[in-house]
């Protein structure tokens, strides 16, 4: 008898407990226009007006897309012209200020995502930081060998200034560095291997800073592929 009732009473406590955190985590939003219950979609599913977006999501989280490295660069760009799309403020012209406001603060927000998610080096960087981890920009960390080498590519790169035909070969090269960093990283993400991504991070940002200087110059030089 006695072990019954407290099994039954254990039973209880559980439940209460549940209830407890179903409240507190779980109770959905009130659309602040007409009070209807809704689960974190950016509008109401009765009276379609648009939400405050909920607080706390990540770039992924935004724009609806698995929070990983690998990233489908096509799903990418058609989730972020979707939620352009629904938020475009010509669609709010004539809606509450409200929903002005709103629609504008998440409009910038989605900008920001997409472009730090659609880069792979600030892709890289966003999820460190979501792990707590950054990359610093002394060369203090660096082994000799990879300081050497930056440095060789980099005095390349200045004495190539003029040459069209040198750059074009360089941005090649660094391309294909750059491509094959992007593999190693996502290797090293999928392995959880955070410090491992890190280092390769360091790396890519130096040749994304050399990419960057080479395609300028093209541009100025007017160099067409
Ligand atoms: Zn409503």
């Amino acid at each position: 008898m006695h072990l019954i009732s407290c099994k039954k009473n254990d039973f209880l406590i559980t439940k209460t407990i549940q209830k407890i955190s179903l409240y507190s985590s779980e109770t959905p939003n009130k659309c602040w226009q007409c009070d209807y219950p809704y689960k974190s979609e950016l509008f109401c599913q009765k009276c379609k007006t648009l939400q405050k977006p909920p607080e706390n999501l990540d770039y992924f989280e935004i724009l609806g897309v698995k929070k990983n490295y690998d990233i489908e660069s096509k799903e990418l760009h058609k989730k972020y012209t979707q939620l352009q799309n629904i938020l475009h403020p010509d669609r709010f012209g004539r809606r509450t200020e409200k929903e002005q406001e709103y629609s504008a603060n998440l409009s910038s927000l989605i900008s920001k995502a997409f472009a730090t998610l659609k880069h792979p080096l600030d892709r890289g960087i966003y999820l460190l930081k979501l792990n707590n981890l950054t990359i610093s920009d002394t060369t203090k960390d660096l082994k000799p060998e990879f300081l050497m080498e930056i440095m060789e590519k980099s005095e390349e790169v200045e004495a190539a200034s003029n040459d069209k035909d040198k750059i074009i070969k360089l941005i090649q090269e660094i391309t294909a560095v750059l491509d094959e960093l992007s593999k190693d990283i996502s290797n090293a993400f999928n392995n959880d291997d955070l410090e491992k991504a890190k280092s390769l991070l360091v790396k890519m940002n130096y040749y994304a800073t050399l990419d960057k200087v080479l395609k300028k110059t093209k541009q100025d030089l007017g160099i067409v592929d």
